[in-house]
């Protein structure tokens, strides 16, 4: 059996090596390395993708988020409303640019943030709420929207773990994900759902006029060439990885579904454990699968993780700690108002997920799960 890794991206360059190789050797045989030809290739085949008016391309998904925040004209103290239980660098970027972060609640079943917890946690200073895809499905974009509606406030969705996920609204329209709110981010890193071979990452947005905004932020504030309006940043996604996501933008699609394949494998495996959560799969999502995420509810998940390493199969917590209980953006807050991230906290884990799982490798990790459930 092939080793099991969290995520074979070997296995996956393998497999589309020539065409690869090719078109990285043409980047380098043109010398257009920054904003060649391949990146403005690239931004139109995702906005088709995406069925988006704008993609502007980046560095990587946690500048992605903050350009989208230096974007909305915000103020010092300004509020923005996102997930207790996330990757860091959704708050990280708020902390940065001096806007207040405050952290909600998830849904303990989606592992998405909590409309509830959104309206209980707008005030008057509250202007942007950023809803967190996590693990592959939308967060409750038309709820989230709606509330957005009604108090004036932005949307940022953080698309960087569900790029492809279809949401579906109560009247039938289907949107991807990263396209509902004002402004979806994403990151291109090599081991998310449509990774690079560096680091990448762009926005999304329909607005002609918050698009133009992001196109000179990311450019040292420039909208003609040397004459700087505003403080921008440098920001840029390399014609290499450009070229290489074009290369992998076609597959994306099936790579999702591959990950929907081993997800329905471990399903089945686990779906009659009585301590195991399978990951919930909403009505308004498709998941895509960036994480497989169970819940072990007898209280011995690092247990679990333990046996599981001992028999060469790593599985993460993803995520250990509340943002909110971090040393670097520690606040108070009150254990009832987080109720679900903090018996999420250590309930989690995620067992290997990517492209090219097969079988064999699935159902040796299943048996080692369903083992040590049944000791
Ligand atoms: C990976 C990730 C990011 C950051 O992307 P980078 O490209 O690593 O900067 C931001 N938010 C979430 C939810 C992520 O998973």
């Amino acid at each position: 059996m092939k080793k099991i890794q969290m995520v074979d991206l070997q296995s996956q360059y393998y497999k589309i090596k020539a065409d690869v190789d090719n078109a990285v050797q043409n980047v380098m045989n043109t010398a257009a390395f920054i904003n060649g030809p391949e990146v403005k290739s690239f931004q139109s085949e995702l906005e088709q993708y995406l069925d988006v008016k704008h993609v502007i391309p980046c560095a990587n998904g946690t500048d992605a988020l903050q350009i989208a925040l230096m974007a909305l004209g915000l103020e010092e103290g300004d509020e923005v409303i996102t997930a207790d239980f996330t990757f860091a660098a959704t708050v990280e970027v708020i902390h940065l640019l001096k806007l207040k972060a405050v952290l909600t609640d998830v849904d303990y079943d989606t592992f998405t943030i909590s409309p509830e917890a959104i309206r209980r946690a707008i005030t008057p200073k509250t202007k942007v709420i950023i809803p967190v895809h996590l693990f592959g499905q939308c967060a409750p974009m038309e709820e989230i929207l709606k509330i957005a509606a009604e108090h004036n406030l932005h949307v940022i969705e953080d698309n960087a773990q569900a790029i492809g996920a279809d949401y579906t609204f109560s009247d039938g329209t289907v949107k991807k994900s990263g396209t509902m709110g004002i402004i979806g981010t994403t990151s291109f890193f090599p081991s998310k759902n449509l990774g690079c071979y560096g680091d990448g990452g762009a926005l999304f947005t329909n607005d002609d006029d918050v698009a133009h905004r992001l196109r000179g932020i990311v450019n040292h504030g420039m909208y003609e060439r040397y004459y700087h309006d505003e403080i921008g940043v440098n920001s840029r996604l390399d014609s290499v990885q450009a070229t290489v996501l074009r290369r992998k933008l076609p597959l994306l699609d099936s790579y999702n579904e591959a990950r929907r394949k081993a997800a329905d494998f471990y399903d089945e495996a686990f779906s009659s454990q009585e301590n195991l959560l399978i990951p919930a799969r909403s009505e308004y999502s498709s998941h895509v699968f960036h994480q497989y995420t169970l819940r072990v509810l007898n209280g011995k998940r690092n247990e679990l993780q333990q046996f599981l390493a001992d028999k060469e199969i790593p599985a993460m917590i993803y995520y250990p700690v509340a943002l909110r209980k971090q040393k670097a953006y520690y606040q108070e807050s009150n254990a009832d108002d987080f109720q679900n991230t903090d018996k999420l906290l250590d309930e989690v884990i995620s067992l290997p997920m990517h492209t090219e799982l097969d079988d064999e490798q699935l159902s040796y990790i299943s048996e080692a799960v369903l083992e040590f459930m049944n000791l």
